[in-house]
């Protein structure tokens, strides 16, 4: 069995009734991730997409979680203070059912990785009305490696296209590079 272990766990949270909908987690996330890094700001690409219905004063900022090879059972719309939200509005997930986080040239899901190698998650830096704020809390963990993007696009080709046709793709292209 996996040994437990104190891991200080980072998650952001988010006001919606702060975000006033300028979308400059959007840009600033879709920049950060682009290649070569800053390249272009195309919000297709950002890990955190802000649902914006302005003349409802709809504006729910949310960033993605873990990819999902199947459609929930369990959608619902959801009315708070009067207002009515779509259905997949607080979804965090990557899943069959609609385009978002995924990557638009691939296909492949895409997942919010608190901006690796940056002091402060971006998103969190741009937003100056602070609906978004990081929130540490200390969390009993077992020690198993996460699965790292590579694994997670492969799982979500698998499930898409098939293991056998994904292995005659990778023989396919192994001889092409060696011929
Ligand atoms: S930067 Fe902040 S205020 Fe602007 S859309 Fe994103 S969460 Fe909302
Ligand atoms: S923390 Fe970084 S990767 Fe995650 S949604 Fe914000 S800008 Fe994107």
């Amino acid at each position: 069995m996996a040994e437990k272990k104190k891991k200080i766990v980072k998650t952001i949270k988010v006001d919606a009734d702060k975000c006033n909908g300028c979308r400059a987690c959007e840009m600033i996330c879709s920049a950060f991730h682009a290649e070569p890094k800053y390249s272009s700001n195309n919000p297709e690409r950002s890990r955190i997409r802000v649902n914006r219905d302005p003349l409802h004063d709809i504006y729910v900022p949310v960033y993605a979680g873990d990819y999902t090879p199947a459609e929930c059972a369990g959608r619902d719309k959801y009315v708070i203070d009067g207002k009515e939200y779509d259905e997949c509005a607080f979804c965090r997930a990557s899943c069959p059912s609609r385009d978002l986080f995924k990557e638009p040239d691939s296909g492949l899901p895409l997942k919010c990785d608190m901006c690796e190698g940056e002091d402060e998650p971006l998103c969190v830096k741009w937003c100056t009305v602070d609906a978004l704020v990081v929130e540490e809390r200390e969390e009993e963990v077992e020690e198993e490696e996460a699965p790292d993007e590579m694994e997670l696009g492969l799982e979500s080709l698998a499930n898409k296209y098939g293991l056998s046709k994904i292995r005659e793709t990778l023989d396919r292209l192994s001889i092409s590079k060696k011929g």
